[in-house]
């Protein structure tokens, strides 16, 4: 097609993208708010999800069900534009198949009365409605039919940056894969490919914008899940052996005495244990490696103490040490808890967020440099505005993050410039994994894990119900509240997507549904109609609120403070809560279509009642007959313990979550990470990445061979290119 798609010389996978053709500044512009930088950022950027539009049925009543499917019709009168009272226009015409015909309606595109002609034939791809006399179809996608070569059935929808059409977007994309996948080495060696059966990185790149077919999908589908999968081993592989061997910080003073002393409570064995380790790594003698671990435990498992006890160790050997958490309200609460603490045990503590006063922050910055007793500061707390160019700490010892701002290689490096020596590092997770991934994802990490929690603690008890049992689940909610509970109810989804309106962009079918057969998949619970529907003819007497991704941030805070603060005794929401605010009237968590989330999540979810003195309940509400979705609901009536029910997952559905779930904190904004394992459901394909993997590791775990130097950039591609924005 174009001789010289790109503008500018030879064609640079890692070049701006506006050196597509089509692409100009404005575009460009466009499409970084979608993370879009270089031409390699746009092949990579794969469709959300897929309209079939290969099922072409008859123009009948039995078309007409409210979804969109396709129609093969011919043009049969010329398009004709009339103008609407609201200054919008009105564009109709008929076109005709053997069983029927169809009046096709668009608003405000009058330019179609110049595209489509008596006599031509188009595939129509919208809802179906019927209109006496006749058909009618508004804002139906189109496209020319020619038999000889008709159109592809899989339509890619991609997410949409505002301001740019999936027309023009595709074409952007096209013309990229035309400069660049000719010439894209497979970073796979050859013999590796073969062994598995795998597809070449070009057909599979191209495969997944413009599938030929659910077969070619699935093949371009199969061979990046294994790279996503393979890559992401490696590099946990590569950063396990790039870890230093020395230059690891020696801290003496091993004495914790005080601090257990000014504990209103005795650790557990597992935080006993924990804390040993933490003081193995850092009392060590001579060349040693700084402490590399992460702490994993369920929610209230106790990972703070094993923090303090570090944070405590720093400062008693003449450090300062920093912990970063990532919201303000948590480093407020940890501040509020640690500041006495550590006031008692001789050492200064500060907070340092982006909404401070500059007045502040200076006063902070400048004591984490001062050698002056008056004003030093030993410890700092804080958000991400920690890693902030500004902030430098001398004498930094220890750096202790929750696992959201696990540090990528290059991060890692920066913090190691805030001072002049490397810092210790510890990590919290509240993300069981099971041990027998641990390796594969925290390989350049050690593990300590908090498998006991501490006593007294009350079970959560735990039921698997029908919609046989709403009545009763609905009796359960009011006496629940009667006895001054407060109840989350979760459902999977917003709102339903609306089948009217432009089909051109409506979301398809997503990678996991269109290649492999769901299990049956009872109907969505939507939180908006559900929170009307509850507050309106269930509970009119009950204050009942709405909470989703989609409100605005200030909206979402004051609905979550009306229900932290008791107001609102029914939370109906989407899993934003996840990461919310500690609620401790709440009693009664209710997960609507539990099919639809993965253990873990649950697990993360009924974590959030029983964390007051009353006790608590988890009701997980599923109609699925599949076999595996009842086996997977069961595990979590018989478990509390995240750790079990981490392998009961992973054994009955494979590692998909955990490491697209690992993936994203490992992965920067942009960054395409574990997308499509995410959706991939055949186990083998894990399997086969993880046995690669495994022998990589064995063989040469840092890639230093020079037949692996392709392997090894296009695992670290990114975190090399791009040492990230540290603010
Ligand atoms: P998480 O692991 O979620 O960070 P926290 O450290 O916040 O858990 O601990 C949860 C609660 O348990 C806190 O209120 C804390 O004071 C309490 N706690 C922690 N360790 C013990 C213990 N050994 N005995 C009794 N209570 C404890
Ligand atoms: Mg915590």
């Amino acid at each position: 097609m174009c001789a010289d798609p790109l503008r500018h010389g030879q064609p640079d996978r890692f070049g701006p993208v506006s050196e597509i053709r089509g692409i100009g500044k404005a575009r460009a512009a466009v499409l970084e708010h979608v993370g879009i930088r270089t031409a390699s950022d746009l092949l990579w950027f794969f469709p959300r999800s897929y309209q079939n539009r290969g099922d072409v049925r008859p123009v009948s009543m039995d078309s007409v069900d409210g979804m969109r499917h396709s129609y093969l019709l011919t043009v049969a009168t010329q398009p004709r534009t009339v103008r609407l009272p609201s200054r919008r226009t009105l564009t109709k015409f008929r076109a005709t198949d053997e069983s029927g015909t169809v009046e096709l309606a668009f608003f405000n595109q009058p330019y179609l009365s110049g595209t489509f002609h008596v006599g031509e034939e188009y595939r129509f791809y919208g809802v179906l409605q019927r209109i006496k006399p006749s058909y009618q179809m508004t804002g139906a996608a189109y496209e020319k039919y020619d038999p000889a070569s008709p159109p592809a059935d899989l339509v890619p929808i991609y997410r949409l940056p505002e301001g740019m059409t999936r027309r023009a977007l595709e074409e952007a994309v096209h013309t990229a894969a035309e400069a660049l996948l000719p010439r894209l080495k497979d970073p796979l060696p050859g013999e590796l490919r073969e062994r598995h059966g795998l597809a070449s990185l070009a057909y599979a790149v191209r495969s997944i914008h413009q599938p030929e077919d659910t077969e070619a999908l699935r093949r371009a589908a199969r061979r990046l899940v294994f790279d996503e999968v393979l890559f992401h081993y490696l590099q946990v592989s590569v950063c396990a052996d790039a870890r230093p061997t020395e230059g690891g910080l020696r801290f003496p003073r091993q004495d914790l005495s005080a601090f257990f002393r000014f504990l209103p409570f005795s650790p557990t064995g597992a935080q006993r244990r924990t804390i040993e380790e933490i003081q193995r790594d850092t009392g060590r003698d001579g060349k040693v490696p700084p402490m590399n671990r992460i702490v994993v435990g369920d929610v209230g498992s106790g990972k703070t103490l094993c923090a303090e006890a570090a944070l405590y160790l720093a400062a008693q050997n003449g450090y300062r040490a920093m912990l970063m958490v990532p919201t303000e309200i948590l480093a407020l609460q940890h501040l509020s808890e640690m500041e006495p603490l550590f006031r008692a045990l001789g050492f200064r503590t500060a907070l340092l967020c982006g909404s401070m006063k500059e007045r502040e922050k200076t006063a902070v910055l400048s004591g984490m440099v001062t050698d002056d007793p008056a004003e030093r500061i030993d410890l700092m707390i804080g958000t991400h505005a920690l890693l902030s160019e500004r902030v430098r700490c001398e004498h930094l010892g220890l750096i202790v993050t929750d696992e959201q701002h696990r540090f990528g290689v290059a991060q890692r490096a920066a913090l190691g410039k805030k001072g002049e020596e490397m810092p210790h590092v510890l990590v919290m997770s509240a993300t069981p994994i099971p041990r027998t991934l641990s390796l594969a994802l925290y390989g350049d990490l050690d593990v300590s894990r908090i498998d006991e929690l501490p006593p007294g603690r009350q079970k959560i008890d735990t039921f698997v119900v029908g919609e046989a049992y709403r009545a009763r689940l609905n009796a359960f909610i009011r006496k629940n509240v009667e006895e001054g509970g407060q109840v989350y109810i979760v459902c999977p989804a917003i709102e339903p997507e609306k089948q009217e309106g432009d089909a051109e962009n409506a979301p398809g079918t997503g990678l996991g549904e269109l290649l492999f057969a769901a299990e049956d998949r009872p109907p969505l619970r939507y939180a908006v109609e559900y929170a009307e529907e509850l507050r309106d003819r269930v509970f009119p007497d009950i204050p009942v609120e709405c909470l989703h991704g989609r409100m605005k941030p200030a909206e979402r805070d004051d609905v979550m403070a009306r229900f932290a603060s008791g107001i609102t005794k029914i939370l109906v929401c989407t899993t934003v809560i996840e990461v919310g605010v500690n609620v401790p009237e709440a009693t009664l968590m209710i997960v609507e279509n539990a099919e639809r989330f993965g253990l873990s999540q649950l697990h993360q979810l009924r974590g959030r009642v029983g964390r007051g003195k009353r006790k608590s309940y988890c009701v997980l509400v599923s109609d699925s007959k599949g076999e595996t979705a009842r086996e997977r609901l069961s595990v979590m009536k018989q478990t509390n313990d995240g750790f079990v029910i981490a392998e009961r997952d992973l054994a009955l559905r494979g590692p998909g979550d955990f490491l697209a779930a690992a993936g994203d904190k490992l992965r920067k904004h942009g960054d395409a990470g574990l997308r499509l394992a995410a959706a991939w459901q055949d186990a083998e394909t894990f399997r086969e990445a993880e046995d690669e993997a495994r022998r990589f590791r064995e063989t040469d775990p840092g890639l230093r061979l020079p037949e692996h130097a392709a392997l090894r950039s296009a695992v670290l591609g990114s975190v090399e290119r791009d040492p990230g924005k540290l603010n």
